[in-house]
């Protein structure tokens, strides 16, 4: 169920559709947008009556939901989601584009790292302190002291840092780290560490799941959405098919398919999308001309000695082509929206 206010609803109005469906045992969640706010409701098992709320002052509407999903859904928020990572915008005008290597190794591995990154024009940080590998044996992480290098590498840089939580256990010291806590491709369907994270302070950026289907990404967000945190950026890296060309199929189709059923920013991942060095740009490129607000990109400063990822890892000067392309396709693709759009604004006016 999803209660519309009027355009002119105050805030007590809204206080007092908050209070009635707490009063039924369920849930609020105010979603403002830019010409309404409209109030989801979670926490119910059965359909919710929308007589209870159609005479409340400032209603405009009760309406059921269609889709399974509620919060993340368009239906709730037509306007997009712009989620803030200390202080930079993932899903706005602007592309963002989010780099470093696959697991911090060590200091001077991520300081040189971080310092690639914003000499090539980079906003955020990537880097795993603690790494969900396929082998027991494979290096799992620094742990604490990988988060702490990347604490340095953001005071030195002033990037803000991605870096990706495994478990419930870890997780109150990833947050207090990050700045933007990652769930990876194999957690996404890790129920208790989705609502973990959706108590979280802080954005969250959720892969999806190498076999997970449009609807079942969707519905891992609203995990976190449910708990009560709305800053959520989605990210395609590739799914398992029958190719082995690549190490994943990067499916850039989803981007439009989740814009249209979702609020919430996607982004793209073309490392772990296709596990090749020489992929990684072209599918880079290609992933911002499908719309995506943002990339993932892992950089080694030295590639072939990577503890894990290497051979998917651009060396930084590889980073710095990518980046100079992939603006230059983001900002021919706003000029032209631009332009459009001022063609379009007399003939609705
Ligand atoms: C990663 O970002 O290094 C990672 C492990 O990604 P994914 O969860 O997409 O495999
Ligand atoms: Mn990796």
């Amino acid at each position: 169920m999803l209660v519309v206010m009027r355009a002119q609803a105050t805030e007590q109005d809204i206080a007092g559709v908050c209070e009635k469906i707490q009063s039924l045992g369920f849930r609020p969640h105010v979603m403002p947008g830019a010409e309404r706010t409209a109030i989801g409701i979670t926490g119910n098992h059965g359909p919710v009556p929308a007589a209870e709320f159609e005479d409340l002052p400032g209603v405009a509407e009760a309406i059921p939901v269609s889709k399974p999903y509620k919060l993340v859904s368009r239906e709730v928020k037509p306007d997009n989601t712009v989620v803030r990572i200390a202080g930079v915008a993932v899903g706005g005008a602007e592309l963002a584009l989010c780099a470093g290597p696959c697991s911090v190794e060590n200091r001077e591995q991520i300081l040189a790292s971080a310092r690639a990154v914003k000499a090539s024009g980079g906003q955020l940080l990537r880097g795993g302190a603690y790494k969900p590998r396929t082998s027991p044996y494979a290096f799992q992480g620094l742990g604490e002291e990988g988060l702490k290098y990347l604490a340095e590498a953001r005071e030195e840089t002033g990037l803000g840092v991605v870096t990706e939580a495994i478990d419930v256990e870890t997780f109150d010291l990833v947050e207090e780290y990050a700045d933007c806590i990652q769930i990876g491709a194999r957690n996404m369907q890790n129920f208790s560490l989705l609502r973990r994270a959706g108590r979280a302070r802080k954005p969250v950026l959720l892969k999806r799941g190498m076999s997970s289907t449009l609807d079942e990404f969707l519905m891992a967000a609203e995990y976190i959405l449910s708990e009560g945190n709305y800053q959520v950026i989605l990210c395609e890296r590739g799914v398992r098919t029958f190719a082995d060309h690549t190490r994943n199929t990067l499916d850039l189709s989803v981007v439009p398919a989740v814009q249209s059923l979702s609020h919430l920013p996607i982004i793209v991942d073309p490392s772990h999308g296709t596990g090749k060095r020489d992929k990684v740009h072209p599918m880079a490129l290609a992933a911002v001309a499908a719309g995506a607000s943002g990339l993932i990109v892992e950089v080694h400063p030295n590639p072939d000695r990577a503890l894990s990822d290497g051979f998917q890892s651009l060396y930084p000067e590889q980073f710095q082509e990518l980046a100079e392309e992939c603006r230059a396709v983001a900002d021919l693709l706003r000029k032209r929206r631009v332009s459009a759009e001022a063609r379009l604004a007399p003939a609705l006016s």
